[in-house]
């Protein structure tokens, strides 16, 4: 059946008049579901029985349950476990900065793409979300935490861009004004370089911002970490990177996890500069948080500002992530795959 949630308005609209309802009961339903964030129909006072008994014939309703919450006790970072209605379970991440709350949501029940430090690849996907169970990871955080969402990292388990239709649909739902009404500019969508998909992301003309997991600087460095580089040349992903900027005129961000002997050498650095130093970027350092299953290994600090400084000096903008709930972290994907073995 067809999830109510994961309807835009004006699809509702038209699934109303189908049942010969007013099209002003799918603005009432409407905002039960993405503004007051309702759990279920129970909580719809103004909606007719005969309605809601009808929606229940005939639509799902998604409503992820929390399984599990982890709170840092170091900066109060939340980690959720949502168990989905075919008891899938998917997490999400929780982080409050100075600039307001920050959700980081799964667009995949596991992943396909395989890159080798990952832990949510490890037993490959299982499917796709809906951008109804896109949408309630972020509702289910509001009403958990009593706090309003203001940025959305699709950074989660699953390669969005290998969910494309719904992920579009999520993005539209997420920051039309009827909704949340989160600016796109506030909404960044991270992909392992899926090159057909991010130009067609570059022609919808979004606001959204486009990172790109490079984590390698030479094709043959990205091609150990990442299966999916021998589908798609490194210049052909960044060249895909450069034709998005053109179309939308938002700044890339690459994300470069930082592995111990692997890509953090200044050779390394030099390459990465010579590969993206004339495009509008921002480089974000990640130290890799190493997985029990691969025996990668974290850069040393000095090593790190190293790779850092050599950046810098080629007037490259580039952070090292902060890196927010180190105690409750295992590597993303870690607390869904310790669910999944205990069922
Ligand atoms: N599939 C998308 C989004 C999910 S992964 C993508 O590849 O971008 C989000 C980011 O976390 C990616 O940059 C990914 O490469 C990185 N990542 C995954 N596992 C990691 C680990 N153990 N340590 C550091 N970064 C990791």
């Amino acid at each position: 059946m067809t999830d109510l949630k994961s309807l835009t308005l004006s699809q509702l609209k038209e699934e109303m008049e189908k049942m010969g309802e007013k099209p002003f009961r799918a603005k009432q339903l409407y905002e039960w579901m993405h503004v007051k964030l309702a759990r279920g129909y129970e909580e719809m006072t103004n909606i007719p029985k005969s309605l809601i008994e009808k929606c229940k014939e005939n639509y799902d309703y998604t409503s992820v349950k929390e399984a599990m919450v982890q709170t840092s006790a170091i900066d109060g970072t939340k980690k959720f476990l949502f168990e989905l209605s075919d008891g899938n379970y998917v997490e999400s991440v929780w982080m409050q900065y100075h600039h307001g709350n920050s959700v980081c949501i799964s667009s995949q029940v596991g992943c396909r793409m395989g890159c080798r430090f990952c832990a949510s690849t490890l037993d490959g996907l299982e499917r796709s979300l809906l951008p109804g169970e896109m949408l309630d990871q972020i509702y289910a955080i509001e009403r958990s935490t009593g706090e309003r969402v203001s940025n959305v990292v699709v950074m989660g388990t699953g390669e969005p861009l290998d969910n494309y239709d719904n992920l579009l649909q999520f993005i539209r739902m997420l920051s039309d004004e009827n909704g949340l009404h989160i600016s796109q500019r506030n909404i960044t969508v991270s992909t392992c370089g899926l090159v057909d998909r991010m130009k067609q992301l570059a022609d919808e003309k979004l606001q959204i911002t486009l990172a790109l997991s490079l984590h390698g600087s030479t094709q043959e460095k990205r091609q150990e970490l990442m299966p999916i580089a021998k589908r798609y040349h490194i210049q052909e992903v960044v060249d895909a990177c450069r034709y998005y900027f053109e179309q939308t005129g938002r700044r890339i961000t690459f994300e470069y996890s930082l592995v111990g002997g692997v890509n953090d050498t200044e050779e390394d650095a030099e390459n990465l500069c010579k590969l993206v130093g004339d495009l509008n970027c921002h480089i974000n350092l990640i130290p890799v948080n190493p997985i029990k299953e691969r025996d990668y290994i974290e850069s040393e600090r000095k090593d790190i500002l190293n790779f850092q400084n050599k950046l810098e000096k080629k007037h490259i903008n580039v952070t090292i992530r902060r890196e927010m709930g180190r105690d409750i972290d295992g590597a993303c994907g870690q607390l869904r795959r310790r669910m999944s073995a205990k069922s």
